[in-house]
Formats: C-alpha cells, sequence, structure tokens
C-alpha cells in the first residue's frame, strides 16, 4: 500500500516498524461540546485506513486521545458552575455515541490527557534535563531552535516562522511572550491560575501544554516511534510540529514514520465558523440523515481533497448508497437452484476485489473504491440472477458485503416494522394468555419492548403505541 507522507510530500510503500503490525496515533477531539461535522472527517478517514489495514491482515494498534483539560472545557465549566471535569466527561460519552452512529471502531485505547498527569511531568523534567526546555515563573518552555529539525513537517523555515512572530507579537503585544527567551518557544506546562483544574509539579501547581500530550501518549501507548501519525490538516502546523520536536527531542529517534492529513471540510463553500451559522454537530445532522449516508459521504472524495458538504451532495451520496443496499437486498432475496458454480461470475468477481484493493493501496483512495462497487452491484444486477449457480450468488453477496464493510458501511437494511406485523404479535399474546400461558405472554410482550412498542391493556383490549 502507498501512502502519502506529509513528511517528504511523496506516496510512499507503507512498510511497518514491525512486520504484520501497526501503530496508529490520530488526534482526537477537544471535549467541551458535541463534535462538529469537521471533527467526523478524520474519524471516518482513519477508521476507514484502519479496517483497510485489518483487511489486509495487520494487527492495528489505534490510538486516539481525547483533550479533556483546555480552556475552553474550562471556560464551558465555569459558564455552567461546575467542575471541568462533568463537562469533558459527559462529551467523552456524547461523542463516543456519535462515533456509534457513525461506525467508527473504538479505539483500542482512546487516553485522556488529565489521567496522563505524571508521565507528562517525566517528558517535561527529560526536556529540562537536555536542555530542550527552560523554566520562567512556573512556565516550561520548549527551547524550539535546540531542535534542529524544526520546520521539517509544515516545511517552514525557522526564520520566516521567527520573522513571522515577530511582526504578529508587535501587533498584538501577547502578554507574557517577553519571558520567552525566543518567541518561537512553546509552553509545556502552565502555571494554575484562579478556578482552573490544575494538578502539582516540580514547577508548581500548573497543567500541561496541549502539544505535550500527544507526544506523551503515543509513546505510553504505542513506543518511541510510530507507524502512522494522522490527523487534520489544520493540525500540521504548530501541533504536529511541536510534537515531533518534543518527542524527537526526548526520546532520541524518529517520531513517526508516515504522517497522513485530510483535508478540510466545507459547508457550501465556506469555511465552517460559528458567525457564519453554518456550524453543525454532528447530533444535529443525525436528526436529518442517517448518519451511515454521512460516512458514505466523507469516503466519496480522496481524503486529501477538499470535500463541501451541502444538502445537495449528500442527498446524491444518499440515494447512491440506496443503491448498493437495495443491489444486497437483491441478491439475498434470489432462490438459486442450481449446484456447481459459475467460474466465469467468480473470475469477474476477484476482478473487481483486485481493482477495489489498488484503489485503497493507491493513499487510500475510497472515490475510485466506492467507483468499484457502484460498477460491481451494475455487474451484479445484471448477471447474478436466479439461474445463477447458488454459490456463485453467495459468492457475489459476500463480495459486496466484504467490499462495503472495509468503508465501515452496513449492507444490512434496517427492518421496517409493519403494523401488521406488531398485530400479528399482539393477538398472538392474547392466545398465550387465554391459554394461561403467562410466561409465552410476558416473552411477546419483551419482544415488543424491545421494538420499541408499548402495550396498553385497557378496558377495550390492547393498545399499543411506538416509542
Ligand atoms: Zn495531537
Amino acid at each position: 500500500m502507498k501512502i502519502f507522507n506529509t513528511l517528504t510530500r511523496s506516496k510512499q510503500e507503507f512498510v511497518p516498524i514491525n512486520e504484520g503490525k501497526v501503530g496508529i496515533y490520530v488526534c482526537g477531539p477537544t471535549v467541551y461540546d458535541y463534535i462538529h461535522i469537521g471533527n467526523a472527517r478524520p474519524m471516518i478517514v482513519f477508521d476507514t485506513l484502519r479496517r483497510y489495514l485489518l483487511y489486509k491482515g495487520y494487527d492495528v494498534n489505534y490510538v486516539s486521545n481525547f483533550t479533556d483539560v483546555d480552556d475552553k472545557i474550562i471556560k464551558r465549566a465555569n459558564e455552567l458552575g461546575v467542575e471541568s471535569a462533568v463537562v469533558s466527561e459527559k462529551y467523552i460519552a456524547e461523542c463516543k455515541k456519535d462515533m456509534e452512529g457513525l461506525n467508527v471502531m473504538p479505539a483500542t485505547t482512546h487516553p485522556q490527557a488529565t489521567k496522563e498527569i505524571p508521565d507528562m511531568i517525566e517528558m517535561i523534567k527529560v526536556l529540562i534535563e537536555k536542555g530542550h526546555a527552560y523554566e520562567k515563573n512556573g512556565t516550561v518552555y520548549f527551547r524550539t531552535r535546540s531542535f534542529d529539525g524544526y520546520g521539517k513537517l509544515s516545511h517552514k523555515n525557522i526564520d520566516d516562522l521567527e520573522s513571522g512572530h515577530r511582526a504578529e507579537n508587535h501587533q498584538l503585544k501577547v502578554s507574557g511572550e517577553d519571558e520567552k527567551e525566543d518567541p518561537l518557544d512553546f509552553v509545556l506546562w502552565k502555571p494554575k491560575k484562579e478556578g482552573e483544574p490544575s494538578w502539582p509539579s516540580p514547577w508548581g501547581d500548573g497543567r500541561p501544554g496541549w502539544h505535550l500530550e500527544c507526544s506523551v501518549m503515543s509513546k505510553k501507548y504505542i513506543g518511541d516511534v510510530i507507524d502512522i501519525h494522522a490527523g487534520g490538516e489544520d493540525l500540521i502546523f504548530p501541533h504536529h510540529e511541536n510534537e515531533i520536536a518534543q518527542s524527537e527531542a526526548a526520546n532520541d529517534t524518529e517520531f513517526a514514520r508516515y504522517w497522513m492529513h485530510n483535508g478540510f471540510l466545507k459547508i457550501n463553500n465556506e469555511k465552517m465558523s460559528k458567525s457564519l451559522g453554518n456550524f453543525f454537530t454532528v447530533r444535529e445532522i443525525s436528526e436529518k440523515y442517517p448518519l451511515q449516508v454521512i460516512r458514505f459521504f466523507m469516503l466519496s472524495a480522496h481524503y486529501r481533497s477538499p470535500l463541501n458538504f451541502s444538502a445537495d451532495l449528500v442527498e446524491a451520496s444518499k440515494n447512491g448508497l440506496e443503491r448498493i443496499l437495495t443491489a444486497v437486498e437483491k441478491l439475498k432475496e434470489l432462490k438459486p437452484a442450481n449446484e456447481g458454480n459459475d467460474p466465469a461470475i467468480e473470475a469477474e468477481l476477484e476482478n473487481f476485489v483486485k481493482r477495489y484493493e489498488a484503489a485503497m493501496d493507491d493513499d487510500l483512495n475510497t472515490a475510485d473504491a466506492i467507483s468499484v462497487i457502484f460498477e460491481l452491484i451494475k455487474y451484479t444486477n445484471i448477471n447474478v440472477t436466479n439461474d445463477t449457480p447458488k454459490a456463485t450468488v453467495d459468492k457475489a453477496l459476500s463480495t459486496v458485503e466484504k467490499l462495503c464493510d472495509v468503508l465501515g458501511i452496513i449492507t444490512e437494511k434496517e427492518e421496517e416494522l409493519l403494523d401488521s406485523d406488531i398485530e400479528a404479535l399482539i393477538n398472538e399474546r392474547q392466545a398465550a394468555r387465554k391459554a394461561k400461558d403467562f410466561a409465552k405472554a410476558d416473552e411477546i410482550r419483551n419482544k415488543l419492548a424491545d421494538m420499541g412498542i408499548t402495550l396498553l391493556d385497557t378496558r377495550e383490549g390492547v393498545k399499543w403505541k411506538r416509542a
């Protein structure tokens, strides 16, 4: 498989550090609110990468953090008059619900920053000992110029950054910047302010800087060197650049072999922002569309391309997905009676699989992979019939299902619950009661409850309603 590596700006053959194993670290969301549709893109894209690597037989260790201490969380907690952990725990739980709706597999580990403070302190100590960090009045800064490779991921020149910073600071007069040795230095540990959560450290009570979290948690849960580090392209600078500086300076080894970044998501061709009123949470969108449609939509473009979110485009994805699900349904409903198999059809199926794999092997080109699925269902719709041998029909069905599963698309249609089915069950329950088979009557009531149907025993008979 070839992966476009932001570090080298080229597609490179993926070779894992340990044969058959892949360690992936994906920067996760800051949990101060419901996740927005922009957060969903890296979740879906890199979950698909994980599924494809699993399909290829790799053992995947997938780590994605929750940033649960941050200015935005503290602000929200102060507004609500609660501890910041109340806010972060609530939105971690809500994020997990949205991930489930998007069919994003839970990470092997979802570390939380606040639970890894001792390791963060350890890494800061190492950086100070090695001369890569220094403390001023309770703040610890990373000495950016002490790390030779700074700028290698974002392909920025350190001197250009320096002059950019100067101009910016001159205009903004950022407070506290004066105590830094160099405007490029960034914070590893910040001192406690009134009303903020804090932890004891050798430099006084305080909390870690955001960039440090990922360096520490990837080291703990994957190792000093990770195979693939991924995230949105907005994280390349400064977040990922700073992660590299911290990790490589502390561990004396390469940090991540491959860097993958997904492109921006625009809403109706505009940048998503609260002020433009085009800011949507995944939860809001789930009221309009099944989240599976959103997942399919996100994969309909190559992950590095910008993606425009609009009602028309989502509607087109919804129709496309429907075509696939209908084709699967059709294959399931066939009643083939013939023995043996049809080698010509099976060879054709194999061809589709090969073309699909070639698309996915080319830097996870899900857009082309989806085109192959469309061609495949067009083929099965025409060529796989009741006259096709059963073994070949089964193979056609399992092929479509397998290729959809790698994309995290569930081909099982949700059963529509018809009124007549419900009434048949109610009649069955009444008959059981009449026969004094109360165990069976209860069993049917529970079955209906699982389907979201509530029964009311009234004088006029049994009434029911949907939840
Ligand atoms: Zn990160």
